[in-house]
């Protein structure tokens, strides 16, 4: 998609994420844009930063890994874009991943959180994660139940992951025109935070991940505070860019 269009689309994005906030009561500047790059090309990436838009995020590690390396390495760029990555991923993708990126939005597992702080204490670095909670979504990402949820979070608190701030939840609602449907997953993922951050009040625990192109208006009534919109900013995907071997 050309520039020009892509920076009209943020600018309109932000200007209605503010409007929202604002009817909602809230302080707009809780809410933070994540731009979803994934299957478009690096030069959407570097389109959208010339709106000022410095948070991406990515699904396939792959993919993620060859734009965000090479923008990385571009000494013209030097204030670099932060990249969350927002898709399930495997355990044999997580070096990459903690290599890349700043927030791993797609927790859904123990056994992930086992592999993150392995190579994040390995790179020295300390990493955000947020719980993906599945609250209808027809795919089968997220933890499945707030108890096994919970048990991963307990870890956390109980300092088993000294490179992992635990930073919030996530969630992606049903794909439906039906309202209703929508809300209520939203409103499950903050009933489950509120739960979860009583529990362990020494975890900051303080984002709601929700809303993506069709649905943020609601996720922001509902008190998100990252949501997560690509087709709205870079158009349609055409899937698939490039065949790689996560699919
Ligand atoms: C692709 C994707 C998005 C963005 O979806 P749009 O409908 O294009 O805005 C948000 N979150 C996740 C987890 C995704 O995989």
């Amino acid at each position: 998609m050309e520039e020009e269009i892509i920076i009209k689309n943020l600018q309109q994005i932000l200007e209605q994420i503010k409007g929202y906030a604002i009817t909602a009561g809230r302080n707009p500047e809780e809410i933070k844009l994540c731009a979803v790059s994934k299957f478009h090309p690096v030069e959407a990436v570097y389109s959208a930063m010339k709106a000022n838009q410095m948070l991406f995020g990515e699904n396939r590690v792959q993919e993620a890994y060859s734009k965000f390396t090479e923008i990385n390495e571009d000494e013209e760029i030097v204030i670099k874009p932060e990249l969350h990555i927002i898709g399930s991923l495997q355990t044999n993708k997580v070096k990459k991943a903690v290599e890349i990126s700043s927030c791993i939005e797609s927790v859904d597992r123990k056994e992930l959180l086992d592999e993150i702080e392995k190579q994040c204490s390995r790179l020295n670095k300390n990493i955000r994660v947020l719980f993906e909670l599945h609250t209808g979504e027809d795919s089968k990402s997220g933890y499945e139940s707030y108890d096994i949820l919970k048990e991963s979070v307990a870890l956390c608190a109980q300092g088993k992951y000294p490179h992992i701030i635990a930073d919030g939840f996530m969630t992606m609602a049903p794909f439906t025109e039906n309202e209703e449907t929508i809300r209520n997953s939203f409103q499950t993922l903050r009933n489950t935070a509120e739960k979860l951050r009583s529990e362990f009040p020494s975890l900051p625990l303080k984002e709601l991940s929700m809303g993506m192109s069709n649905d943020y208006k609601i996720a922001i009534q509902e008190g998100s505070t990252i949501v997560r919109i690509g087709t709205a900013i870079f158009g349609e995907r055409e899937y698939p860019i490039k065949i790689s071997e996560e699919l």
